[in-house]
């Protein structure tokens, strides 16, 4: 008999965890996946792709607007939320099938309910059931903050309802200055929300570039966005189906909908981590691992959002892949966590890639920098008050590409082919050395001749 039930147990259906199971089933392991909601996980149920489908609809609306300088008359049009949202959950659904099937044609089987840990080698199922596992993979992703208990915090919504709400907000407040909430008030105001972004800092996306931030706040708001900074949401109040946020300065804003996109936590509570013996990493409160995913218990590694590394889809695939050959394919492979792409699905978009110019600057002691702001083309017709910035950031000494960042229409197409040179360390004399491709946005990426600013810093005494 053998001494374990499965070779492989993975606790969570969402992108880490398919890839592994899968890939471990693969190698011939026996494998079971629990998954306690819906197979996909956030980035097909309720992040990464409803969000790039509402993005993608409510984008329409300025192309409708922008078509009237190129001739066309387009006349009366109108917007049905209920059929945008029914049509996203049929292509949801679709999805979470194709994940399922994907998963069982593999090999591996799947349970439907949710799993916590017994011991080391033994996990138990909502059911009651027990099954022993030689080992265990833990990718229960993470889930949005409730954020700070202010009162009237009940009335708030997260991402996780905005995808599933019975009407479009007329007026809609969004606490939080990051991906989520960019993001959300694009598409709300795209489809003709009157949104209030409030946000606690001096800007919107800590942590991107400065440039970056400036660009897409100043195009945010062009768009009719409003955007609050340097204060918090410190009561929300509800009167029938209105909404009034009073502002930590003292101001109130009415609305129908109230969201907060305030950080996401990884899932690490109530999953039984301490009776396995399973260390949390006191920086991040996610589940502390080593460079191979494996958690501070030998037999049982975790990846993706529940680590909080860097919580991206491709990411927590990449780490389920690894562990699977690691440990089932006698392939060992580490991700390398350094220069991941991102985009910030925003209106307008945001890619960026590598170091920013504070960050280049803190760690090289010449940095060039190269920067453009443009009218596109389309502009020129459509007569949209609108500018792309591209930037590239260059270690003087060496002529390393250190970091791209864009914000404009396909900045995050354009980033995923930059981020291929800048991961194989091309130097700008490379960049310059490509012929335009004409007409395009992305050509100045190529011809960007002259450092609009040259940083030197003076060796210490
Ligand atoms: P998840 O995909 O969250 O999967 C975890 C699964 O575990 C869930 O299905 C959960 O139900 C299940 N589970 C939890 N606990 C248990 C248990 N005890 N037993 C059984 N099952 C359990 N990333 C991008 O790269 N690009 C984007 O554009 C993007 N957009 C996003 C938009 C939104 C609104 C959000 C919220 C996130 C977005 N992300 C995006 C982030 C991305 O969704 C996550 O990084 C990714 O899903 C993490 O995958 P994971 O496998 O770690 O966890
Ligand atoms: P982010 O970390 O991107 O942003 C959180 C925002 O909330 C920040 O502006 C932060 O401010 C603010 N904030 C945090 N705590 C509080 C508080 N107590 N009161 C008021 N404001 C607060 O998180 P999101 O929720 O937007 O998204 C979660 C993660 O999901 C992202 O970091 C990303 O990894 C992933 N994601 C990726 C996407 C993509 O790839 N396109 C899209 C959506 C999500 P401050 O900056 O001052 O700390």
């Amino acid at each position: 008999m053998a001494e374990f039930d499965v070779d492989l147990f993975v606790i969570g259906g969402g992108s880490g965890g398919v890839r592994a199971a899968r890939i471990a089933a693969n190698y011939g392991a026996k494998v079971m996946v629990a998954e306690e909601y819906r197979m996909g996980g956030t980035c097909v149920i309720r992040g990464c792709v409803p969000k790039k489908l509402f993005v993608i609809g409510s984008h329409v609306h300025q192309e409708i607007e922008d078509a009237a300088g190129f001739g066309w008359s387009i006349g009366q049009v109108s917007f049905d939320w209920a059929t945008l949202v029914a049509n996203k959950d049929k292509e949801i659904a679709r999805l979470e099938a194709a994940y399922t099937s994907n998963v069982e044609k593999s090999g591996a089987r799947i349970v439907k309910t949710r799993a916590v840990l017994e011991d080391a080698h033994t996990v138990r199922l909502a059911t009651g059931e027990k099954v022993t596992a030689k080992y265990i993979l833990i990718a229960t992703g993470g889930a949005p903050n409730h954020g700070p208990a202010v009162p009237g915090i009940e009335h708030v919504i997260s991402s996780n309802e905005a995808f599933h709400l019975k009407e479009l907000p007329k007026r809609i407040v969004i606490q939080g200055g990051g991906y989520i909430a960019l993001e959300f008030a694009g598409i709300f105001a795209g489809f003709g929300s009157d949104v209030t972004v409030v946000y606690r800092g001096d800007n919107v996306l800590r942590g991107f570039d400065e440039d970056v931030r400036k660009h897409v706040r100043t195009e945010m708001e062009k768009r009719g966005i409003t955007i609050i900074t340097g204060c918090t949401v410190a009561k929300v109040d509800k009167h029938g189906r209105d909404f009034t946020t009073h502002l930590s300065s003292g101001s109130s804003i009415a609305s129908d909908q109230v969201m907060f996109a305030i950080g996401r936590h990884p899932n690490v509570a109530n999953l039984g981590l301490e009776t396995a013996g399973i260390a949390i990493n006191p920086a991040n409160g996610g589940i502390q691992v080593d460079g191979w995913s494996k958690t501070s218990v030998d037999n049982i590694y975790a990846v993706g959002d529940v680590t909080h590394r860097t919580n991206l889809t491709p990411v927590a695939i990449r780490e389920g892949h690894a562990f699977a050959d690691t440990v089932f394919g006698k392939r060992p492979v580490q991700v390398d966590h350094a220069t991941i792409p991102t985009a910030v699905f925003s209106q307008p978009e945001v890619g960026t890639v590598g170091l920013t110019e504070e960050e280049a600057r803190a760690q090289y002691s010449h940095v060039d920098i190269y920067k453009t702001d443009f009218r596109p083309i389309k502009a020129t017709m459509s007569g949209r008050d609108t500018r792309v910035l591209m930037k590239l950031v260059v270690d003087g000494s060496s002529d390393r590409v250190l970091g791209c960042h864009i914000v404009g229409d396909a900045a995050a197409e354009i980033t995923q082919a930059v981020a291929i040179a800048v991961k194989m360390k091309a130097t700008k004399a490379d960049f310059d050395a490509t012929v335009a491709l004409h007409p395009t946005a992305s050509e100045e990426l190529v011809t960007m001749r002259t450092p609009t600013a040259r940083h030197v810093r003076q060796a210490a005494e």
